[in-house]
Formats: C-alpha cells, structure tokens, sequence
C-alpha cells in the first residue's frame, strides 16, 4: 500500500520472490537476508525524494514523484490494480501480463499500457 492505495497483492512467498511494482520492489530490497554471503551482494534501491502528504497525495499514479520508471502519463492516469500473474495483481500503467518486467519496458522503449 503506498499513500492509501493497494499497489501489489500477492501471496507472501510470491511478493518477495518477484515483487512486480517499483514500490515494492524498493520494501523488499530494504528487507535483510539474515545469510551474510547472499545479503552482501544484493542490491538496494534506494528511494529519493521526500514521502508527499497524504491528505494531498499527488495526481495519477501516488508514486510518481519517486518512482524511477515514471513517465508523463503517471501524472494523469491512476493505474488499476491488474492480474499481471495467476494471483498477482500489481497498479502501474508500465506494466502488463504481456509485459511484466518494468526494467525490461523501460529499456525496451515501452510506454504506458492500457489498463
Ligand atoms: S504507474 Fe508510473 S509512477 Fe506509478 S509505479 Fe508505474 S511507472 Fe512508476
């Protein structure tokens, strides 16, 4: 949940094996792994930018103003919560069942989906 909006359903074992929306993907990275070789090298993303109030949450998509992969269009368009997986809903306009991995649109140059 980010600002009062769901933004990732799963099941427990599924959100921290493939968590799908940036949000979440940047609680899991803090999450530590009490195994000292694995947790030295993962990596951490880390979040910029202050957390915007919420009684005045920001237009569209809440997590825009941190969210690295935000384009013009999470400004205006408020993601809905979508399977993207069996049993795995994820709110972001930069991803889809076709095309679940937000590193993978960015790169490839893939803009907002319809949802
Ligand atoms: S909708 Fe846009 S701002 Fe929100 S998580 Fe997806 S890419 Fe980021």
């Amino acid at each position: 949940m980010y600002l009062g909006r769901i933004v990732e359903l799963a099941g427990g074992k599924e959100i921290y094996r493939d968590p799908l929306m940036p949000y979440t993907k940047a609680l899991i990275s803090a999450v530590p792994v009490p195994d000292p070789e694995i947790e030295a090298k993962r990596e951490r993303i880390i979040l910029t930018g202050d957390v915007p109030s919420p009684i005045n949450p920001p237009t569209g998509c809440h997590f825009h103003t941190r969210c690295q992969f935000a384009i013009d269009a999470c400004k205006t368009q408020v993601p809905q919560l979508v399977e993207i997986k069996p049993d795995h809903f994820a709110a972001c306009i930069r991803i889809s069942p076709e095309h679940p991995n937000i590193e993978a649109n960015a790169s490839d140059g893939l803009v907002a989906i319809e949802n």
